[in-house]
């Protein structure tokens, strides 16, 4: 999500690879001086891009990177990068961006990022089976600012009775909310994942959240996940799939988000192409 110069990252799986990229690449994104990357929890395909973004290959790039998470997230990140594994961040850090800082809080903290309120609760989340399960301590996250959009973050997460207040808490009065929908129906729920299903139900019952259904489960073709969704959908306009390189934009006048239309490339990039031959 870019708020002018601020641009915050839910996540920083393989796809970071392509927002970094992007980041000097599409006009808007251009602008962009401070990142705020918000890993939910200690799996490592929510945080492996980290090594592949351009801010940490592109010498004095300038930009800022601040990384949040609780404890066991954090500490899992800066492991994970030691070796013999590959090389700290701190290290890719140094004469790429201006600045690399990790940080961690605790469930239920209110955090000042910029002009915005960072606010984290606890998620169901777990490894192994739902007979075996290791809980992981996974963060849903809700930003909001004076006068702003609230955006909510509820991935990984298997929601269920025990989850509706927190699910509540974090979307009340939201704008927009992205949900783990891994499987195709509430039946289906395990592993510490959730489903289009439920999705569906949270935007029926709030008309003015738009309720983006991400996190699919890769054992889904696109088809599959298709063909839920339009089953799912009927009679809901505010119900989406999370699809890669589609954006929303915050119209403050209608006070929701639109879906961007079309996006520009970097003024650079289009100097550099060359003109089709006649
Ligand atoms: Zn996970
Ligand atoms: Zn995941």
């Amino acid at each position: 999500m870019q708020d002018g110069s601020d641009l915050f990252v839910f996540d920083a799986g393989l796809g970071l690879a392509s927002l970094s990229y992007e980041i000097h690449r599409q006009r808007r994104l251009g602008v962009v001086k401070r990142i705020f990357v918000l890993i939910t929890h200690a799996h490592l395909d929510h945080w492996e891009g980290l090594k592949d973004a351009d801010w940490f290959w592109e010498r004095d790039n300038g930009l800022e990177v601040r990384v949040f998470g609780v404890d066991e997230a954090i500490n899992a990140i800066q492991r994970g990068y030691e070796h013999p594994s590959f090389v700290d961040l701190d290290l890719l850090a140094q004469s790429t961006v201006s600045k690399l800082d990790f940080i961690s809080f605790s469930f239920g903290d209110v955090l000042e990022l910029g002009e915005w309120r960072l606010e984290s609760l606890a998620l169901n989340h777990y490894s192994g089976t739902p007979e075996d399960k290791s809980v992981v301590q996974t963060s849903g996250y809700r930003l909001s600012r004076e006068g702003g959009p609230i955006v909510c973050y509820i991935s990984d997460h298997e929601p269920g009775p025990a989850t509706v207040d927190v699910e509540g808490q974090l979307t009340r009065d939201a704008n927009i909310v992205l949900y783990d929908s891994h499987f195709s129906t509430i039946a289906e729920q395990r592993f510490g994942h959730g489903s289009q299903e439920h999705s569906a139900n949270v935007a029926k019952s709030s008309p003015n959240l738009l309720v983006l259904a991400g996190h699919h489960g890769p054992m889904y073709s696109d088809v599959d996940i298709e063909k839920t969704f339009r089953r799912l959908s009927k009679g809901l306009d505010n119900f989406a799939l999370a699809v890669e390189g589609h954006g929303f934009v915050w119209d403050s006048t209608m006070e929701k988000f639109q879906v961007e239309e079309t996006r520009e490339p970097h003024p650079e990039i289009l100097k550099a192409s060359v003109p089709a031959k006649s």
